[in-house]
């Protein structure tokens, strides 16, 4: 790639604020040039230094035994559910946790484990009580209920500590193992260190302290183009490499991702709270609109409540004015490493615009 396509794109992508996901970073040019230095070899074999290091380096800051780079966080999701449930077992999940409803049923379809969800708590939780009373007796007509899975953050909200203690009390007293979707788990390690002080890295070994696997995104707020790593006990990641090999996602010099991500690792987990920061910022200007809820922001995501219909005017009158957002069920802007204040400022600007012309 040379210099000038790439000043090209970037000129152009300056024109849109791109709040629809944190997802959709560019990798920055110090991860570009750590992705070119990296050491390659064939990962199937075990032989990229790149993958290798990763692997250890996130296992060991988040207190497991071993790790497995994996090309998404869906399948790293999933390679867990197979390395902890067999053939008609049961994990229990959220109604809105990734692993159940945004993930084309791949639990069921792929590792014929069957979902038991449940409806959260305002604060995104599993009420304990109804886990509880949906882990079924031991019995022919039931599946077997094998696993708990969480998400952290989940909509952006973060679990309290207490909750996750109690939670993986209630598996462990029911021999359940215990899933973290932590697609999101810096966001809500950045965000428990800035409540009670301590550095993030040690706030995400707490949270995972509670949990016998949790698979971590990249290509979030990360900003890493892509990658997943699923962490846990050694023989639950061999299991899952078993897993993995049969979903597709064994890649060969795959050390460029993990480059990436490492340097990911390194030094973009504080700044998250600069997207923490942002938006809080978005979510202040956009107060007080009629019509328009707005939900105060826990990590990097707002979500507002409209009218169905107000929703998709207000997703394309934004989009006219590069500001691109998504509306699926509520109204959700979300803050990465590629928007600054003024990008947040622009997109307040424009979101006001619509309201006043509505009025
Ligand atoms: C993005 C995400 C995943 C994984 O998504 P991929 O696009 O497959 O990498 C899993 N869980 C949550 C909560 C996510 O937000």
């Amino acid at each position: 790639m040379n210099a000038s396509t790439n000043a090209a794109v970037n000129t152009d992508r300056a024109k849109v604020v791109d709040l629809r996901s944190d997802t959709v970073t560019q990798p920055t040019a110090a991860m570009r040039a750590a992705m070119a230095a990296a050491p390659l070899g064939d990962d199937v074999f075990g032989d990229d230094p790149s993958v290798n290091a990763l692997q250890t380096a996130l296992a060991e800051r988040l207190g497991f035994e071993a790790g497995l780079f994996m090309p998404t966080g869906t399948q790293s999701n999933l390679a867990a559910l197979m390395a902890h449930c067999e053939r008609g077992d049961e994990y229990i999940v959220g109604q809105y946790a990734h692993t159940y409803r945004w993930e084309g049923g791949g639990a069921a379809v792929l590792g014929s484990i069957q979902p038991q969800p449940l409806n959260h708590a305002a604060d995104g939780s599993l009420p304990l009580a109804d886990v509880e009373a949906n882990i079924k007796p031991d019995d022919p007509h039931f599946a077997r209920t094998r696993l708990l899975a969480l998400e952290n953050t989940i909509g952006g909200k973060v679990l309290p500590m207490g909750y996750l203690a109690q939670a993986s009390e209630l598996a462990q007293r029911h021999g359940l193992s215990r899933h973290l979707d932590g697609a999101r788990l810096f966001n809500a390690a950045v965000a428990v260190a800035a409540a009670e002080g301590g550095d993030p890295y040690a706030a995400a070994k707490r949270i995972c302290s509670h949990f016998d696997s949790v698979s971590v995104c990249f290509s979030k707020g990360l900003g890493a183009p892509a990658g997943s790593m699923l962490c846990g006990s050694r023989e639950l990641i061999r299991r899952a490499r078993r897993a993995r090999k049969m979903l597709g996602g064994a890649m060969r010099q795959t050390g460029v991702l993990a480059a990436a991500a490492h340097h990911a690792l390194d030094h973009h987990v504080a700044r998250l709270g600069e997207d923490h920061v942002l938006a809080t910022r978005l979510a202040e200007g956009l107060q007080g609109l009629p019509g328009l809820t707005v939900e105060a922001p826990q990590t990097n995501m707002v979500f507002c409540d409209v009218d169905k219909e107000i929703a998709t005017q207000l997703v394309a009158h934004l989009k006219r004015e590069g500001v691109l957002s998504t509306g699926l069920y509520k109204l959700r802007f979300v803050t990465h490493l590629d928007v600054d204040a003024e990008g947040v400022d622009r997109a307040i600007a424009a979101t006001r615009r619509f309201f006043q012309a509505q009025a």
